[in-house]
């Protein structure tokens, strides 16, 4: 049984669900263009893909108006590929992905919105700039020198677990990493709002915590079959 013919159901219900001020980013990767446009009908702009030649491909087929999200890992080779399009680029976990993204931004002439990416799992294998060492580079301030990309805010994935008080104290901590970056280095920059936290299992909790963008996969489209994606490209 496929959820396909509810996608746009979902996505009105989940809309009436959340608070004002939260922003839904509809997490299609695996998924066909049939069923982005059915969410796109249904009025959503914001889709998020993790890998990289799928959100071209992907991008090349629906409208203009759709605000492409990377939420994967990003190598830094591949992002001349998605420079010309993506509004925003939610996995940055180096000072040098940043300014390679800079870098492909001001061929196309482009400023591009990006999020850190907090490493706030316990996991070994979830990535992200540690706590620290993202504040030593906004520290260090080279960032204030790359013209063609924002820095938006944060982003942060939680820990694979059933325990939801933990899940919860995660994105605890990555708000408040937000917030102290924004008291110290971006005061005076509206542009730094962004909190993306909170998956279809969790993002009541995210939300509670403070996040202002969900990223919800499943919850809109339905289980992903990784086989027939493949298959597919
Ligand atoms: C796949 C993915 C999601 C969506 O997950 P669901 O559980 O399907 O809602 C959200 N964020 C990231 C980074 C993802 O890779």
């Amino acid at each position: 049984m496929t959820m396909e013919t509810g996608i746009a159901d979902q996505i009105i219900q989940i809309k009436e669900s959340l608070p004002d001020g939260i922003e839904l980013l509809a997490v299609s990767k695996t998924h066909p263009i049939e069923s982005l446009r059915e969410a796109y009908n249904a009025g959503q702009r914001l889709f998020g893909e993790n890998k990289v030649q799928e959100m071209v491909i992907k991008h090349s087929q629906m409208p203009e108006d759709v605000q492409w999200h990377f939420i994967g890992h990003v190598q830094r080779n591949k992002l001349h590929l998605m420079a010309p399009f993506v509004a925003v680029i939610q996995g940055i976990d180096s000072y040098q992905t940043l300014a390679e993204a800079n870098r492909q931004a001001a061929r196309f002439n482009r400023r591009i919105t990006c999020l850190l990416e907090l490493h706030i799992a316990t996991e070994d294998s979830k990535s992200g700039f540690q706590p620290e060492k993202c504040m030593q580079m906004l520290e260090a301030g080279e960032w204030r020198n790359l013209e063609h990309i924002e820095i938006g805010g944060v982003m942060g994935m939680a820990s694979y677990t059933q325990n939801r008080e933990q899940i919860f104290a995660e994105f605890q901590q990555l708000v408040s990493f937000f917030r102290t970056a924004k008291e110290l280095f971006f005061k005076d920059s509206p542009g730094f709002h962004t909190i993306s936290a909170g998956m279809s299992n969790d993002y009541d909790l995210a939300i509670k915590a403070g996040a202002n963008l969900v990223r919800i996969g499943t919850g809109i489209f339905g289980a992903r079959d990784y086989a027939k994606a493949e298959n597919k490209v």
